[in-house]
């Protein structure tokens, strides 16, 4: 093996999926003796869907078009279950809605893909310990030592992986726990429905499907507490009985809520790891970053941790990677730890609105709301954080605008852009009107030739001649000319080589 995956939730499933995809030898031990039917992370963002789009799952499918006939398309979401709702209609993205879905179902389908691939996904098999070393990182499975040159840890908020490898989780202790089920109604509602009581608490019921509503809250006896408190009563199950109390407290009526299919304690604790990667190790999903589940973003920003850790992990096994993509400014931890650290930062933002249970609470979350109702700046500078769309990476000094930013959908010769992109090498579009960079295409650079793109959304690329976008989809360099291509294409896929006297040259 090259790589061993800890952990097979989604991001143990989509890490392995894209490795493979790569050509990595890889596989995953999970702990849990078959896949765990739970719906937690049901909320798939739009920038989610573009990356599964990616994924090619044989048939002439994607990994989005097998999600999209099980889930449901609902064009407007909330943020801090604020009740005007941002969106998602206008944004630029061939999925212009969040999709609802259970998280087991993602899951299930990225392991049937893994099937398919004859990737080995080991369930029932708990790593007790990790051991890392300078050529091999070792793990223990119940007697038996397993090892490859590298290993992600996507085993969740606990990470042994992360523990073994030395790596701090730097944040927040929670001092709140809420309550969250799964539930039929006897009083179904239509669409999501918000209560605050100042006395009482907070919750929300949002339909899930045509017969589950999601019902999720914090009482206002359950915030304020000391982290020691917040452990004893999250290990204390939630019952029907008690959650029925709660709503009738909080919202004047218990929905008539029935035959729960999940029930869990959530908590606000907000801490990411301090580097995502220690030597041979690497970290992605839960395992960087644990926040209070607001907005639906844990299983989201995980997925795409994973999408750009593995095409650089790939480059790296495969001996062709650059500094950069390794330790390097493009590099995974640099790239995606800033990512974490936005994220708890919004969701610590969330946990301040929804559960101030105060007059000025309440006020807050009016003003709030009315800036989200206005359409204007703040909707769409919150649309593109949740979406996932509006995620930039580093863009270097004189470089091009699009630089950093995610490629849209673009219209090419072939295809359209999103299903033309390979977890495995780069896309050189070109736009010229004589296909002249045809000649540049190799083994890690395909090349597609595209109409040049007009229209208003499109205004940054008028002048645009050639575009390379990474395996992750993003944009790695985009000029009005063929010149200093080359070399820009060599420092992407090229190692560094060392001279003589020490200097890296490319
Ligand atoms: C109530 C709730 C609602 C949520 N809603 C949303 C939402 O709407 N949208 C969203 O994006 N996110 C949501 N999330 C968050 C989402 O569920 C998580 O972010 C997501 O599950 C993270 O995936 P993961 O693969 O990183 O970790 P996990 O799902 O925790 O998977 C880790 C896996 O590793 C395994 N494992 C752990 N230790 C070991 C070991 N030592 N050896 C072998 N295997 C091991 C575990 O059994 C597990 O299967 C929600 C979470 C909760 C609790």
């Amino acid at each position: 093996m090259d790589v061993i995956v800890v952990g097979g939730g989604p991001v143990g499933l989509m890490t392995a999926a894209l490795l493979d995809a790569a050509g990595i030898q890889v596989e995953v031990y999970e702990r849990t003796s078959e896949p765990v039917r739970q719906s937690r992370g049901s909320t798939m963002h739009p920038r989610t869907l573009e990356v599964l789009a990616m994924l090619d799952f044989g048939g002439g499918r994607r990994v989005s078009d097998v999600l999209l006939a099980q889930g449901k398309q609902v064009p407007r979401t909330h943020y801090a279950t604020l009740p005007d709702l941002l969106d998602y209609r206008e944004l630029d993205t061939p999925f212009p809605f969040v999709l609802m879905i259970s998280q087991w179902r993602t899951e299930q389908i990225l392991a049937d893909l893994l099937r398919a691939r004859a990737v080995p996904v080991h369930y029932g098999t708990d790593v007790t310990e990790v051991v890392p070393a300078a050529d091999e990182v070792r793990v223990c499975v119940g007697d038996t030592w397993h090892s490859a040159p590298y290993l992600v840890g996507a085993d969740g908020a606990h990470s042994v992986v992360r523990k073994a490898a030395g790596i701090d989780f730097t944040g927040t202790a929670p001092d709140k726990v809420g309550f969250v089920a799964d539930v039929r109604l006897a009083e179904p509602v239509e669409q999501a429905v918000h209560h605050w009581n100042q006395d009482a608490g907070f919750a929300s019921l949002v339909p899930l499907t045509q017969t589950i509503t999601r019902v999720f809250g914090v009482k206002a006896a359950d915030v304020g507490l000391t982290a020691e408190e917040v452990r004893r009563r999250q290990t204390v199950p939630l019952t029907l009985e008690e959650l029925r109390k709660s709503l009738t407290a909080i919202c004047g009526r218990d929905y008539g809520v029935h035959s729960p299919s999940w029930m869990s304690k959530s908590s606000n604790t907000g801490r990411h790891a301090v580097t995502y990667r220690a030597g041979r190790v690497l970290l992605a999903g839960d395992a960087g970053h644990v926040h209070l589940p607001a907005g639906g973003q844990g299983l989201n920003v995980g997925l795409q941790d994973a999408t750009n850790l593995a095409w650089k992990l790939a480059a790296e096994v495969h001996g062709w990677a650059p500094a950069r993509l390794i330790t390097g400014e493009a590099g995974y931890n640099a790239e995606r730890l800033p990512v974490a650290e936005q994220l708890v930062a919004n969701t610590q933002a969330q946990d301040v609105l929804m559960h101030a249970f105060s007059p000025g609470g309440a006020a807050l979350r009016d003003l709030f709301s009315g800036f989200i109702a206005q359409g204007g700046e703040v909707a769409r500078y919150l649309a593109g954080v949740l979406s996932g769309l509006a995620v930039t990476y580093r863009r270097p000094d004189g470089a091009h605008e699009l630089v950093g930013t995610r490629a849209p959908d673009l219209a090419l010769t072939s295809d359209t852009l999103l299903r033309e992109v390979r977890p495995d090498r780069f896309l050189l579009v070109d736009f010229t009107p004589d296909a002249s960079l045809a000649g540049l295409a190799s083994a890690r650079v395909e090349v597609r030739t595209a109409p040049p793109p007009t229209g208003p959304r499109r205004t940054a690329w008028k002048d645009v001649r050639a575009a390379l976008i990474r395996p992750d989809g993003y944009i790695a360099h985009a000029a009005s000319s063929a010149d200093r291509l080359t070399e820009a294409i060599r420092a992407w896929t090229e190692p560094d080589h060392r001279t003589a006297s020490g200097m890296t040259v490319r």
